[in-house]
């Protein structure tokens, strides 16, 4: 009986000191205030090159990246993989968008969809498209509010084929890999990349993922048109759903540019949205493979029960949980102990370039109701029954 309030199982991972660091951190971070000035604090030491590894490596970083290389995660891999947790690697590096910038992401991408290749323990690959291009470029391509300069075109056709490119290196290497869903001003353009990049790879098997926000109340029809063309085209079409990120930026955006909120009314219309995509896809699962990226411990739950009253397997390989490393071992490692496929995405980057993800999980916990005080409520109680065991 799957229960995400096994401390036991949740944190079999973790030794006494681990749970005790990760007690402090997520105390400390319960702070807003403290939150507040760590961001204010790490911006000003990066901004005059102040070394802040000594206080982040021991800390924030320890938590929930897997380390600054690819080969560093090794030992992080090959530890959630004694759990029956596969990983996600996902090179989180925040670098000024700059053409070297953009050329090192690019190219450290290639290098981690090469290493994926043949490795059972990594589920997946993964990259955010707007560290291959710029943000100016990408919305401006996106909204098609103005035409695009010759420059800018030619700019655009390299965002492309390095967009390709990455797809075809995942195609090549068998290796799945998800398209990373960002502000809603870049993903009309995203969208239609990622839909012709599903038509040219996913014939045989997913291996390009689209990636749904659900806090958008336009997502239903967009997957509505996912499925049809699969069918039509004849392809597995890979979905990754999560609620999204950016909805405060998004609110804002809208009203300051004047065009309709992109975002459901409220949390319930969001977690309702969110419910029937992933009923609607499970429903069609033989036209579809499926990432669930939520701590939501009732999506968690539901979907494992609509897999057993449609009678799926538990480790049925079109589908899997996943949870962002540091965040939710509850719901992931008791999936994983009950047989469900599970992945880990596990940051990595240098001290430096993973501060701006380092502050937003800081920031996520502090502000995402509840979660904080989900982690600490279970690390508490799981201190505690070791104490007693
Ligand atoms: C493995 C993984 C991969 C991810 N990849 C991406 C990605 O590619 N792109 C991306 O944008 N995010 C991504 N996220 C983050 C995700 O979108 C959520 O921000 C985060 O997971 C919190 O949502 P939840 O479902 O876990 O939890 P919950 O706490 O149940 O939901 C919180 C979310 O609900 C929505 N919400 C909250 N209040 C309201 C409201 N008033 N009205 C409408 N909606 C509301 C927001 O989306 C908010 O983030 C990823 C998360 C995970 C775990």
């Amino acid at each position: 009986m799957l229960d995400f309030n096994n401390t036991q199982i949740a944190f079999s991972s973790k030794s006494n000191g681990e749970l005790r660091n990760a007690q402090l951190l997520f105390t400390a971070i319960a702070h807003p205030s403290l939150v507040k000035c760590a961001k204010v604090a790490s911006n000003f030491a990066l901004k005059i090159h102040f070394p802040v590894s000594w206080a982040v490596k021991p800390t924030l970083y320890k938590q929930f990246v897997g380390g600054e290389t690819l080969q560093d995660c090794v030992p992080i891999i090959e530890h959630l993989k004694k759990y029956n947790v596969k990983s996600t690697l996902d090179f989180s590096a925040e670098s000024e968008q700059t053409p070297e910038g953009i050329q090192a992401t690019f190219e450290e991408t290639l290098r981690s969809i090469d290493f994926a290749r043949g490795n059972e323990n990594l589920a997946y690959t993964v990259f955010k498209p707007s560290t291959i291009t710029t943000d100016d470029l990408l919305a401006k391509a996106s909204e098609k509010r103005e035409p695009l300069t010759e420059a800018e075109q030619a700019e655009y056709e390299e965002f492309k084929k390095r967009f390709f490119a990455l797809c075809q290196r995942a195609y090549d290497n068998d290796v799945r890999i998800l398209v990373d869903a960002e502000d809603y001003c870049f993903q009309d353009a995203l969208d239609e990349l990622t839909d012709e990049a599903m038509r040219m790879y996913n014939k045989k098997r997913a291996i390009v993922f689209a990636t749904l926000q659900m806090y958008r109340h336009d997502r239903m029809p967009y997957l509505e048109r996912i499925y049809n063309d699969a069918v039509e085209k004849g392809y597995i079409a890979g979905v990754k759903f999560v609620r999204g990120a950016y909805m405060e930026a998004e609110r804002e955006r809208a009203a300051q540019m004047g065009y309709p909120d992109p975002i459901c009314p409220d949390k319930a219309a969001t977690d309702a949205n969110y419910d029937a995509a992933v009923q609607y896809t499970v429903e069609r699962i033989d036209r579809f493979e499926m990432f669930m990226g939520t701590h939501n411990e009732e999506s968690n739950y539901k979907l494992a029960r609509l897999m057993d009253e449609k009678g799926l397997q538990h480790n049925d390989p079109r589908i899997f949980f996943a949870q962002l490393l540091g965040m939710s071992d509850n719901i992931s490692f008791n999936l994983a102990a009950a047989g469900y496929n599970v992945t880990k995405y596990v940051p990595y980057a240098s001290v430096r370039d993973v501060i701006p993800y380092l502050i937003r999980r800081a920031e996520e916990n502090t502000s995402v109701a509840g979660q904080t005080g989900r982690e600490l409520t279970m690390i508490r109680a799981e201190i505690a029954r070791r104490k007693r065991g």
